[in-house]
This record gives C-alpha cells, sequence and structure tokens, in this order.
C-alpha cells in the first residue's frame, strides 16, 4: 500500500495537497506548526493510492509518498 508522509516542520499550510487528494488522505488540521501556520494532517483511516498528487502541488517539498 501507497504511503503519505509530511515534514510537518516545514509546512506552511497553504493546503494545495489537501485540495487535490482524490482519497481525503490529506486534510487541514487547527495545529500549529513550526512556522505558526495551521498545518496538514494526514486521516490514517483513508487509503493513500500512490497517485503523486499531492507531492507534485507542495510548494515546500513537505511531501514523500512511497510504495
Ligand atoms: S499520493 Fe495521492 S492519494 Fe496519496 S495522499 Fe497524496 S494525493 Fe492523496
Ligand atoms: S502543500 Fe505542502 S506546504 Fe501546503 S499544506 Fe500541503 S504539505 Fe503543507
Amino acid at each position: 500500500m501507497s504511503k503519505v508522509k509530511v515534514d510537518f516542520s516545514r509546512c506552511k499550510g497553504c493546503f494545495l495537497c489537501t485540495s487535490v487528494c482524490p482519497k481525503g488522505v490529506l486534510l487541514p488540521s487547527t495545529e500549529l506548526g513550526a512556522k505558526g501556520f495551521e498545518i496538514v494532517q494526514i486521516d490514517e483511516t483513508k487509503e493513500c493510492i500512490g497517485c503523486g498528487a499531492c507531492y507534485k502541488m507542495c510548494p515546500d517539498y513537505c511531501i514523500e509518498v512511497t510504495d
């Protein structure tokens, strides 16, 4: 199963990744990250299909997708 990882310390909460995830794996959260912005969260109950859309969209290279 594909797996998405996020470097939360670098996330600036633009939520471009959440807007493109077809499975709803990535969601906005209300937690503040190291940069003081509300960051993304991973819904572990949803299945990542490894499409890579979030990886391509993130402007800060926070996301890694593995098989
Ligand atoms: S690889 Fe695709 S399915 Fe997985 S979290 Fe990213 S956008 Fe969602
Ligand atoms: S696209 Fe990158 S910086 Fe923007 S919310 Fe997603 S992980 Fe954070």
